[in-house]
């Protein structure tokens, strides 16, 4: 029965996958529309913070989006950390005027916390992937300035194993989802993963940068179609930036003309030596 059960579940995350993940021909619309009807009477939408049954357009309760920390001004020009003081226009955090980061501007639209960190791991690890439509006006707005010039996106590439384990990449998501939203077309595929890394998990910023040193590359068959051309990396946590450093600079040597980061969330401890 157990196992049954575990197959069930298997399956319904498979449909949910069909069903959200995909921008499909228009053709087939009205079959996805009938998957998410089904995916939603047998697994119901659930708040992935307080587990409530939601609308797929409320998403996430009132009360669990309250406790959500939005970053707003004022903030590094650069990096998007958020400062605690007012500062004047054009101010760079010190770790940025210390080293200046190889992309242009990152932004985050929360601040990576207990609240945001639960909802994060529920999408990630726990087949919430339809709370990704939430996501998307908060990204727009952190990251307008960048969107207003792209000319694509595209998703910090998970390793093929780890994509095994998963079966999905979550920042492949999240650039769909945008991409559908802002009509900036994805290139899942615009950066490779040429080794298998270990987890960043509890790893320091200095271990962090050794870890994905080298990791990347750009996809040959997309080498042309980048150059000179305007890039936003999607990933969904910005830790020490070392992930995404490393694909910015790997993108930038190949040619693009700007790379720009956006992530859901940040973190903005200081302790963690960007
Ligand atoms: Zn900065």
């Amino acid at each position: 029965m157990y196992v049954f059960s575990i197959k069930i579940s298997k399956l319904i995350a498979y449909l949910s996958e069909i069903a959200y993940k995909n921008p499909v021909r228009s053709a087939l619309k009205p079959v996805q529309t009938l998957i998410q009807q089904a995916v939603d009477t047998v697994l119901p939408p659930r708040c992935v913070i307080t587990g409530d049954i939601v609308d797929r357009q409320g998403m996430i309760t009132a009360h669990a989006w309250s406790q959500l920390n939005f970053i707003a001004e004022p903030q590094c020009t650069k990096c998007g950390i958020p400062f605690e003081f007012e500062s004047f226009e054009g101010m760079t955090c010190t770790a940025c005027l210390d080293r200046e980061p190889p992309f242009e501007t990152a932004r985050a639209a929360l601040k990576y916390d207990d609240a945001s960190r639960d909802m994060i791991l529920r999408f990630k690890h726990a087949d919430q992937i339809h709370v990704v439509l939430a996501f998307v006006p908060w990204m727009e707005k952190a990251g307008a300035e960048m969107l207003a010039q792209a000319d694509y996106l595209i998703p910090v590439p998970l390793h093929r194993w780890r994509l095994l384990s998963r079966r999905y990449n979550q920042s492949a998501l999240i650039a769909h989802a945008l991409s559908r939203k802002t009509k900036i077309p994805t290139l899942v595929d615009g950066v490779l993963r040429t080794r298998a890394t270990e987890v960043q998990g509890y790893k320091k910023a200095v271990e962090r940068h050794k870890n994905v040193k080298k990791a990347f590359a750009v996809n040959p068959k997309r080498v042309e179609q980048i150059k000179g051309k305007n890039l936003i990396l999607i990933d969904d946590v910005y830790t020490t930036g070392a992930t995404v450093k490393e694909c910015a600079k790997t993108l930038v040597k190949a040619g693009a003309a700007r790379v720009d980061v956006l992530t859901l969330a940040r973190v903005v401890r200081d302790d963690l030596d960007f």
